[in-house]
C-alpha cells in the first residue's frame, strides 16, 4: 500500500455529476501530484427549489462516475452529517481522518473561487488546505481579489487552465427536462442512472 501524501478535496452538489467535474478532477490530480481525490456530494439544501436530485442518488452518480478511476474517490462524509454543508468542517474532519502529515488541496472551479471569500471561516479553510483553482467556462478568475480578501491563501493557491468545458449540471438538468440530449457530456452510467430512476423530469 502506497502512504498518501497529498490528498485532493472536491466538493459540489454533483447534481448530476459531469464530464466536466471529472476532467477537472484529473487535471488538478496530476497538475498538484495528488495521490487521491475525494468527490464529496454536499447534503441537500431542503428548501432549494426546482428538480433536484436526492443526496443518495447523487451519491450514486458519483460512484458510477468514478467507477474506472482508482484515485477518484467517492465520498459521502458531507451525507453523514445535516446541512448545510460546511467546507471548514469537511477539511477539518479529513484532518483527522488522515493525519495532518497529509496535504489538503481544496479544487474549486472560477465560479466557486469567487464565493470563497464569503464561505464560513475562510482563513481557516486556507491554512488548513492549499487551493487548486480550475478555470470554467464563461468566468472570469479574479486571483488578486480572492487573496485581497483572504490574505492566508497567498502562496497557497495552484491556478489550473484545465480542459474548460463548458457543462454544467444546471444546463444538464434543463436539457433532461426538455428532453434534449446530453449523451457526451457525462458518462453513460450515469445517464441510464438518470433515465432509470426518472431524475430531473419535467412536472406534470
Ligand atoms: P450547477 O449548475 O447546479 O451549479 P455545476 O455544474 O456548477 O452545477 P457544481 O456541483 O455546482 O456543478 O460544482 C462543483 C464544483 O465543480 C465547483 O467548484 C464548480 O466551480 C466546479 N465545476 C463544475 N463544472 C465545472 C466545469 N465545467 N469547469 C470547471 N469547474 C467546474
Ligand atoms: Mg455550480
Amino acid at each position: 500500500m502506497t502512504t498518501l501524501r497529498r490528498l485532493g478535496i472536491y466538493g459540489g452538489a454533483f447534481d448530476p455529476i459531469h464530464f466536466g467535474h471529472l476532467a477537472i478532477a484529473e487535471e488538478a490530480r496530476w497538475a498538484c501530484c495528488l495521490d487521491q481525490v475525494l468527490i464529496i456530494p454536499a447534503a441537500s439544501q431542503p428548501l432549494k427549489p426546482g428538480h433536484y436530485a436526492a443526496a443518495h442518488h447523487r451519491l450514486k452518480m458519483v460512484k458510477l462516475a468514478c467507477a474506472s478511476n482508482p484515485a477518484l474517490i467517492p465520498s459521502k462524509l458531507e451525507l453523514e452529517r445535516p446541512p448545510p454543508s460546511y467546507t471548514i468542517d469537511t477539511l477539518r474532519i479529513c484532518q483527522v481522518q488522515y493525519g495532518t502529515d497529509v496535504e489538503l488541496v481544496l479544487i474549486v472551479g472560477a465560479d466557486a473561487a469567487a464565493d470563497l471569500p464569503r464561505w464560513r471561516d475562510c482563513e481557516q479553510i486556507a491554512h488548513i488546505a492549499r487551493l487548486a483553482i480550475v478555470h470554467r467556462p464563461g468566468y472570469t478568475l479574479r486571483l488578486d481579489s480572492i487573496v485581497a480578501a483572504i490574505p492566508a491563501l497567498a502562496d497557497r493557491i495552484t491556478v489550473i487552465e484545465g480542459p474548460q468545458l463548458a457543462i454544467s449540471s444546471t444546463d444538464l438538468r434543463r436539457r433532461l427536462a426538455d428532453g434534449r440530449p446530453v449523451r457526451y457530456q457525462l458518462p453513460d452510467a450515469v445517464l441510464d442512472y438518470i433515465i432509470q430512476h426518472r431524475l430531473y423530469q419535467a412536472e406534470e
